[in-house]
């Protein structure tokens, strides 16, 4: 009787899955190959497929199927997709329909709005409506908290079972370390950047070459130009975009690289486990995890970025740095920037904290949302030293808080802690990683990776999977070991 129900709960959730991974594809084509006269029809479509997605999701039989199932003794596997099942429809049953088609309405406008705030500099025309999206998204957090943290929910979305005082514990052991050594390097002479000239179509042979050599599978995925680098999809259709800039060719081979870690992810979960909860990254810390190792660990070690240096100069001649050492500094190049996309390695959490922080103090209300550019320009000179010249650099700068992303910032430290996490494991398990990486071999680091993380997709919680990885539960001070070990060398300190 409990088997039969099972397998009418797992025939439906797959289906579910199966929309969803559509749902995602018709997300992909938006970004890449849509006809721009198609944009109102797609805006159509898509809110047809979310509104049966919905309905999937709050389905009455699913509440039945699992107070049947409640108690029932299960193998892993199955006990596993039960619970993220349970989960989801847990979520879904909290937040009132009129809530969630409220948020999905102002969130799609915010977003317009803010692109225009942004272009205009006006962060006082952004503020009604970023007071809106937080009005409503408070409201969310509550049903989600049902009396606990509100912060907490919304964290929870995206990290679950991660906890705000957590976070805050690991930042406050971050934050001193990484200020001294922002201050420190910058004190010293700029290393040198590239010069010369960079063909669009030359640079995007290259990166297909990149993806190629950390392990991207062309048979299940493609590559494709996008105005922000996304990777979409699970399984056996999972799709990266990256961009190109004449003038910078690392923005497009490491944002092609950040994507390939996030998309191997993807492609390397278990086939079993495809269309079922189990079947996608368990979160996005863990997810980060995966892109920023391929990305900085691997991709900017002084090993393989000596074989890039060869391979650019193959490609495009003169690139204006006299030597390999020349070329390792250039890619981590640390310079006074503003914008946290463009941050590197030592400085992109300082970033992360700031939004963290003032995220917080916005959902609990003791930051009130006309002052939040204000309280953003003075965290930001206490921390980077310098002031914001404009609110396009400072607070209007990202997305996500306009679409309603609160509560999303902070796992982007956290996979950045999991990769440091994960890095001092691999080197202890791969000792010859560097030998390899020197000729563009990655695969007994990628298959480590596979091994240790990738496979299990949402088998585990976040916390299970790198604690099981790495032998150890994670904490942030192999990453700080890390990022101080790298630039104290590159910068002579
Ligand atoms: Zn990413």
């Amino acid at each position: 009787m409990r088997n039969d129900i099972l397998a009418e709960l797992f025939d439906f959730q797959r289906d579910t899955e199966a929309l969803a991974q559509i749902a995602g594809r018709l997300g992909w084509d938006q970004e890449t190959v849509m006809p721009s006269g198609a944009a109102g029809q797609r805006g159509d479509e898509m809110a047809a497929i979310e509104g049966v997605l919905h309905a999937r999701r709050t389905d009455s039989r699913l509440g039945d199927w699992l107070s049947a199932l409640e108690g029932a003794d299960l193998e892993p596997v199955a006990a596993s997709k039960l619970r993220l099942i349970r989960r989801e429809y847990a979520r879904a049953s909290k937040v009132p329909a009129r809530l969630a088609a409220e948020i999905a309405r102002v969130t799609s406008m915010a977003q317009g709005k803010w692109a225009a705030a942004r272009a205009a500099d006006d962060f006082a025309a952004f503020v009604p409506v970023l007071s809106e999206v937080l009005r409503l998204k408070r409201e969310e957090g509550a049903a989600l908290a049902a009396g606990g943290d509100v912060y907490d929910a919304m964290l929870d979305d995206y990290e679950p079972g991660m906890k705000a005082a957590e976070l805050e514990a690991m930042f406050a052991e971050m934050r001193p370390r990484l200020v001294a050594l922002r201050a420190a390097v910058l004190e010293k002479p700029a290393p040198a950047a590239l010069s010369g000239t960079f063909p669009e179509a030359a640079q995007m042979a290259l990166t297909r070459k990149l993806a190629e050599v950390f392990g991207y599978d062309f048979s299940r995925g493609r590559i494709d130009k996008a105005v922000h680098p996304f990777s979409s999809g699970s399984g056996s259709d999972v799709r990266i975009t990256t961009r190109t800039s004449e003038d910078d060719p690392f923005n497009c081979f490491y944002s092609t690289i950040h994507e390939v870690g996030h998309a191997c992810y993807e492609q390397g979960i278990a086939p079993d486990y495809a269309l079922t909860p189990l079947g996608r990254g368990v979160s996005m810390g863990v997810h980060e995890s995966q892109s920023r190792i391929y990305e900085n660990q691997l991709g900017r070690s002084e090993a393989f970025t000596g074989w890039l240096y060869s391979e650019m100069q193959t490609v495009f001649g003169d690139i204006g740095v006299e030597s390999a050492r020349a070329f390792y500094a250039a890619v981590n190049r640390v310079q006074k920037d503003f914008i946290r996309t463009e941050a590197d390695e030592l400085q992109y959490n300082l970033h992360i904290m700031l939004r963290f922080d003032l995220e917080r103090a916005l959902v609990s209300g003791d930051l009130a949302v006309p002052d939040l550019e204000a309280a953003w320009n003075d965290r930001f000179k206490a921390d980077f030293g310098y002031a914001v010249p404009r609110a396009a650099l400072g607070c209007l700068q990202d997305v996500h808080w306009s679409v309603g992303l609160f509560g999303y910032f902070p796992t982007y430290s956290l996979g950045n802690v999991y990769a440091g996490c994960l890095h001092e494991k691999l080197r202890a398990e791969v000792p010859e990683l560097d030998a390899q990486l020197a000729v563009a071999d990655t695969s007994a680091a990628t298959d480590w990776l596979r091994g240790a993380v990738q496979r299990h997709g949402a088998l585990m919680t976040p916390r299970e999977v790198i604690t099981q990885a790495c032998g150890t539960a994670p904490t942030a001070a192999p990453l700080l070991d890390y990022i101080e070990d790298k630039f104290s060398a590159l910068y002579d300190l």
